[in-house]
């Protein structure tokens, strides 16, 4: 990384936690980073927690295209978007040292609604009703009507997202060299009367999931962006798809992503 040598570190902003990471603005000194206050003026961005810190560290920093983002854990173990310890320094100075580092690309989401606000999510859109009733969508695959939903409602996951709400819903998990999103049902009813798929599917990116939310009075249901709640309420519209944009992190050796699984599960 000769150039682009800006950092930004994303973290809670406790007593406990600036004490943790006293290390890592050392090392960035010592390497000639440039620690950045403004996310905008950073070339790399660097989340310091768990999974949950490094989505919000992504979305609070816009998603951007042209900036590298890297997960530094301090639970204890290694997770699927942290690829390095707070304290095993040595593997954090190899990476910046190297010269000839490679990059992985993992798909977003980009979801509208109303034909209005966009969002992006890097692991899944969630929508599920807000009351103890069954919530009602018509769900469009591009412009065909595929089924009509009924149940608590539905997880869209990206390939990254697989491994989380998605794998919980029994969906699968997903390489993210596919670029493809994932549909999952949370309690959909079956009976003769209403019918849906039951198993998860996958689309290619070039398609959009269209949900249209029956306009019965349930019609508020909490849609969540990854680890965030959307504001908006009222809904009858969600359009989702592949985002033209990916995330970009380091990737290191020995460092796949069925690695990843691997020590994150098994
Ligand atoms: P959380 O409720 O504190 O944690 C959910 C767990 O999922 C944590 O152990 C988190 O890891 C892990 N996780 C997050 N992204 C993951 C990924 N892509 N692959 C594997 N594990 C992942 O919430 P959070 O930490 O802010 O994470 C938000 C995510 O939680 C949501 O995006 C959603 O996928 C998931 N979630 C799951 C369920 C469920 O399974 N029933 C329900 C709601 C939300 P860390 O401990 O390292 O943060
Ligand atoms: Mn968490």
């Amino acid at each position: 990384m000769p150039e682009r040598r800006n950092i930004y570190f994303y973290h809670k902003p406790d007593s406990e936690m600036i004490e943790k990471v006293e290390p890592l603005y050392d090392i960035a000194n010592r390497y000639n980073f440039k620690i950045v206050k403004d996310f905008r003026e950073a070339n790399i961005i660097v989340s310091i927690g768990g999974d949950g810190t490094f989505l919000q560290a992504v979305r609070k920093t816009g998603y951007r295209e042209d900036c590298l983002y890297g997960g530094i854990s301090t639970t204890g173990s290694l997770s699927l978007y942290c690829d390095f310890h707070l304290t095993d320094t040595s593997k954090m100075i190899e990476a910046i040292t190297n010269t000839e580092i490679e990059v992985r690309r993992y798909p977003i989401l980009d979801v509208t609604i109303d034909d209005e606000t966009a969002f992006s999510c890097l692991n899944e859109f969630s929508i599920r009703s807000s009351i103890i009733k069954t919530f009602v969508m018509d769900v469009f695959i591009d412009e065909l009507h595929f089924e009509t939903f009924r149940g608590d409602g539905m997880v869209v996951a990206t390939p990254t997202g697989s491994t989380a709400y998605n794998k919980s819903l029994n969906g699968s998990i997903v390489d993210p060299l596919l670029p493809c999103l994932q549909v999952s049902e949370l309690a959909s009813v079956n009976n003769n009367r209403y019918r849906t798929l039951g198993s998860s599917f996958i689309l290619s990116k070039e398609r959009t999931l269209t949900l249209k939310v029956v306009q019965d009075g349930n019609d508020y249901p909490t849609m969540g962006l990854d680890n965030e709640a959307l504001s908006i309420q009222h809904v009858e519209k969600i359009d989702i798809k592949l985002s033209d944009k990916r995330i970009k992190t380091v990737k290191l050796k020995d460092n796949s992503f069925w690695e990843k699984v691997k020590r994150t599960f098994l």
